[in-house]
């Protein structure tokens, strides 16, 4: 155990009850750091903490917390939680606001469950269990964007630099929310990860991460128009049919380039989220097979006639010469 482990976690704790004597007298955290735009989470709950001195994920737990066991504030990332606690009321922000920082309308858009189990199961090999980070971002706006979670995403948008992975002075993945809950401070060893370097993208991966970037502000944001999100992935279900079709590619050649079943092509198409579904990696695999990006699979025009069932015909047909 290093002597800041033996520290932390006592002072953290101790600063906590600090703050709550000040809470019975207010009712919400001494500061109470603005969500900027598309900020995680878990850089939010770093945010508030940094704010408010609280150096422990425990001394945090045991304010806002307080009904909750620790062991699952611990594990805080960037999903929907159960509960978000007293936050709301402490840190003055609704709950409504507080999705934002998740998950949340990613899950919805495509009609899954936003329940954390479920959608980690739809996100497995979507998203980076630690933090990647632009060195420059966290210099320049000092928070975590939710977008950086996503491995599709290359580099930043802002900077035209890959986003990093690993700290630069140790070595390791920096873990999301720890102790010393500093924005920029790898809690493995300390290190300032705004000094990393970050290489410069080119031409190419700019443009990718552009498109993606455009991609993911559209899913993690709040649905613009009126509609039933229970019927989004039939939607986006038939997009795909279609446009495969217009392709001339056959459900079963699908298959084989995504690395995937008949079935869960035929799921997709039909909009299907029973039986687990298809992964959010997938949809975005035949998204690119196609030449779409997600922001077309989502809102791009449809006519009645792309809308026939035809995958019906074509799972017959399909069935006939298996
Ligand atoms: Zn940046
Ligand atoms: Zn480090």
């Amino acid at each position: 155990m290093t002597v800041r482990d033996a520290a932390g976690p006592a002072i953290g704790e101790l600063r906590a009850l600090q703050v709550a004597i000040e809470l019975c007298y207010f009712d919400v955290l001494p500061l109470r750091p603005r969500i900027r735009w598309l900020e995680s989470y878990t850089g939010y709950l770093t945010r508030v903490a940094q704010a408010n001195t609280i150096s422990s994920v425990d001394g945090l737990s045991a304010l806002v917390f307080a009904h909750q066991d620790r062991r699952v504030t611990r594990t805080a990332a960037d999903f929907p939680p159960l509960s978000f606690g007293d936050l709301p009321m402490l840190a003055a922000r609704p709950v409504p606001v507080l999705l934002r920082t998740t998950f949340y309308h990613l899950a919805t858009k495509f009609g899954r469950s936003a329940h954390p189990q479920p959608l980690s199961r739809f996100l497995a090999g979507s998203i980076y269990a630690s933090l990647r980070y632009c060195p420059d971002c966290l210099r320049d706006t000092g928070y975590y964007s939710l977008t950086w979670r996503f491995l599709a995403l290359p580099g930043c948008v802002r900077h035209g630099r890959r986003l990093l992975d690993i700290c630069g002075h140790c070595g390791w993945p920096v873990p999301l929310f720890a102790a010393p809950l500093r924005i920029g401070i790898c809690p493995r060893c300390g290190g300032d990860v705004r000094t990393c370097i970050a290489e410069q993208l080119d031409a190419d991966k700019k443009a990718v991460t552009l498109s993606r970037f455009y991609d993911l502000v559209f899913l993690l944001s709040p649905r613009l128009e009126i509609g039933d999100d229970g019927d989004s992935a039939r939607y986006v279900g038939w997009r795909l049919g279609y446009r495969r079709r217009v392709g001339g590619l056959l459900a079963r050649d699908v298959a084989v380039r995504l690395g995937t079943s008949l079935n869960q092509v035929w799921g997709i198409e039909r909009g299907s989220v029973v039986n687990k579904g298809a992964s959010f990696a997938t949809y975005v695999a035949y998204a690119d097979l196609l030449g779409l990006t997600i922001r077309d699979v989502f809102t791009a025009p449809l006519l009645p006639h792309d809308m026939d069932d035809v995958a019906t015909t074509e799972e017959a047909a399909d069935d006939g010469e298996a």
